[in-house]
C-alpha cells in the first residue's frame, strides 16, 4: 500500500506517524512544499519576540531524523501541483524546478490554511508582511535586524495578531493594532474583549478598533497606513493577520467537494468526496457539534486529533469517526490569559438560538491567600433546558483550567447542573472551595 500526504506540518506528519505505527510495511511518501517539516507554528511569534531563544527550538522534527525514525519518505521543497484522480497520481514540483508524476493507493490532504491579503494599495510594499511559517518568520526576523523598527501596525486584532502585538513590543517596539471590529478576539462577547482592550492601552498598546486599513504607502522607510477613518499611521513594519482561508486549491482543482464554509468537505471518516483522498486539518470544513452546520476551525488540536483518525480510516483496520470540535482556544495577551471555547452570545445571536449568559467575577483562588486575581467567567446556555454553549474566561492566573473543563462538558452536551457538579482540586493557592466553574453553575441554576 501506498499512502501520499501533501502538507508535512501539524495534521499532515502526526498523520504519517500514526501511519508507520499501524503498518510497518506501507510505503509512506510525504510531500511538503517548504523547507521544514513537524515545526511549531504556534511557536513563532514567541520567537520573533525573543521568549523562545534558539531558532532550532522551533522544531519538532528535521525530515532527516523524522524519516529515519519513522522509515518515512519525506520531500520537503516539493510542492505537489496537482491531483489526476482517474489514474490515482499527483504531479509534483522540486524547488529546482523538476516535475514528475507519484502514484498513491490513498492520498491524504493536509495544506493548512492561507493568510488572507486584501488587495489594498501598497499591500505588497517591503515591510508588510503575515506571519503562517518558517519562511515568514525567517523574513520578519531578518527585516527587525536589518531596519530601525521603531513601530509597527498589527493589522488584525486575533490570537495571532495580539501575540504578535505583545512580542513586537517586547522588542521595545511601539505596536499600534488596527482592528475593523469594534472588539478584538473575536471568539469573546465585547463585554470580555473590553477588559482585553483596557489591558493593551495599560501596557501602552495603541487600539484603532471599528476602523480599517484603506492603503498603505511607503516613503524611504516609513510605511503609512491610511484608515477609513481619515486617520494616518506610520511605522517602519506592517503585520497584516486579517484570518486565513482553508488552503483548498488542489481540492478545488480536482473536483473535490468544497463546502459552504470554502473548506474542504469531509465525511465523518474524513474522506472527501473521492473514497481515495482524505482531508484533515485548517483545509476543510466540518459541522460543528452544537449548530450542525458547516465551520472552519484553524487550531492546532484539532488537526492532530484528526491526524490519527484518519491514518487508522486510510489503513482500514480500526475505522474512527471524528466527532468534531467547538472551538476551544487560550491566547497570552501581556499579563491576561484569554479562552473562550463553544459558543459566544454574540455567536448564538447570529445563529438565532435561544440563549441565556452568566457572568461572575470570582478570584482565581482562595482571596485569602496571597496574590489571588480576579477572573472573569461568562457562560452561555440554554434558557430551558440549560444546556451550556459556551464559555469565555479572561484573568491572570486559572483561566486555562475553567475553559478546559467546561470545554470537556460541553463537549458531551452537558448543562449547568454539570458545572455544579464539577470536582476541581482545591487547596487555597489554587483555587476556592466554590470554584469559578461551580460558581457559574450555581448562579446559572
Ligand atoms: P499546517 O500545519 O499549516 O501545515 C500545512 C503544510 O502544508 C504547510 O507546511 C504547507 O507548506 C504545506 N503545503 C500546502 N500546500 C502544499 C502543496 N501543494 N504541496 C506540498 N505542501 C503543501 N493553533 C492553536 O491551536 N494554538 C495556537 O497557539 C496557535 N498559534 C498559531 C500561531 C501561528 C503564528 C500560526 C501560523 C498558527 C497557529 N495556530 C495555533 C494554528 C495551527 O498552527 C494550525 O491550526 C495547524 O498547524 C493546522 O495544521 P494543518 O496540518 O492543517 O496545516
Amino acid at each position: 500500500m501506498r499512502y501520499v500526504i501533501v502538507g508535512g506540518v501539524a495534521g499532515g506528519a502526526t498523520a504519517a506517524a500514526r501511519l508507520r505505527r499501524i503498518d510497518e510495511k506501507a510505503e509512506i511518501i510525504l510531500f511538503e512544499k517548504g523547507q521544514n517539516i513537524s515545526y511549531a507554528n504556534c511557536g513563532l511569534p514567541y520567537y520573533i519576540g525573543g521568549v523562545i531563544k534558539e531558532r532550532e527550538n522551533l522544531f519538532v522534527q528535521t525530515p532527516e531524523k523524522f524519516g529515519q525514525l519513522l522509515n518515512l519518505d519525506i520531500r520537503v521543497q516539493s510542492e505537489v501541483l496537482s491531483i489526476d484522480r482517474s489514474n490515482k497520481q499527483i504531479r509534483v514540483r522540486e524547488a529546482n524546478g523538476r516535475e514528475y508524476n507519484e502514484h498513491y493507493d490513498k492520498l491524504l490532504l493536509s495544506p493548512g490554511a492561507l493568510p488572507f491579503v486584501p488587495p489594498l494599495p501598497g499591500v505588497d510594499s517591503p515591510g508588510v508582511f503575515t506571519l503562517r511559517n518558517v519562511e515568514d518568520t525567517d523574513a520578519i526576523k531578518s527585516y527587525l535586524d536589518t531596519h530601525k523598527v521603531k513601530r509597527a501596525i498589527v493589522v488584525g486584532g486575533g490570537f495571532i495578531g495580539l501575540e504578535m502585538a505583545e512580542n513586537l513590543h517586547a522588542l521595545g517596539i511601539a505596536v499600534n493594532v488596527v482592528e475593523m471590529a469594534p472588539q478584538v478576539m473575536a471568539p469573546v462577547d465585547f463585554s470580555m474583549a473590553t477588559i482585553v482592550h483596557a489591558h493593551l492601552q495599560e501596557k501602552g498598546i495603541g487600539l484603532y478598533l471599528g476602523k480599517a486599513v484603506k492603503s498603505i504607502e511607503r516613503q524611504g522607510e516609513v510605511l503609512s497606513a491610511s484608515l477609513d477613518s481619515g486617520e494616518k499611521i506610520e511605522a517602519e513594519l506592517i503585520l497584516l493577520s486579517i484570518g486565513v482561508r482553508p488552503n483548498t486549491k488542489l481540492a478545488a482543482d480536482a473536483q473535490l467537494a468544497i463546502g459552504p464554509a470554502r473548506g474542504i468537505q469531509v465525511n465523518e471518516y474524513l474522506q472527501t468526496s473521492d473514497p481515495d483522498i482524505y482531508a484533515i486539518g485548517d483545509a476543510i470544513e466540518y459541522p460543528h457539534p452544537l449548530t450542525g452546520k458547516p465551520w472552519t476551525n484553524f487550531l492546532a488540536g484539532p488537526a492532530n486529533r484528526q491526524g490519527r483518525i484518519v491514518a487508522d480510516n486510510m489503513h482500514g483496520q480500526t475505522i474512527r469517526s471524528y466527532e468534531g470540535a467547538i472551538g476551544t482556544a487560550i491566547a497570552k495577551i501581556f499579563d491576561l490569559t484569554v479562552a473562550a471555547t463553544g459558543l459566544s452570545a454574540k455567536a448564538l445571536k447570529r445563529e438565532g438560538l435561544p440563549y441565556e449568559t452568566v457572568t461572575v467575577q470570582p478570584n482565581s483562588h482562595a482571596g485569602y491567600y496571597p496574590d489571588a486575581y480576579p477572573l472573569t467567567l461568562k457562560i452561555t446556555f440554554h434558557p430551558e433546558t440549560g444546556m451550556l454553549y459556551g464559555a469565555q474566561c479572561v484573568g491572570i492566573e486559572g483561566v486555562d483550567k475553567r475553559i478546559d473543563s467546561i470545554a470537556q462538558i460541553i463537549k458531551r452536551k452537558g448543562g449547568i447542573t454539570d458545572l455544579m457538579q464539577t470536582e476541581q482540586a482545591y487547596a487555597p493557592p489554587f483555587s476556592s472551595a466554590k470554584d469559578p466553574v461551580a460558581l457559574a453553575g450555581y448562579v446559572a441554576d
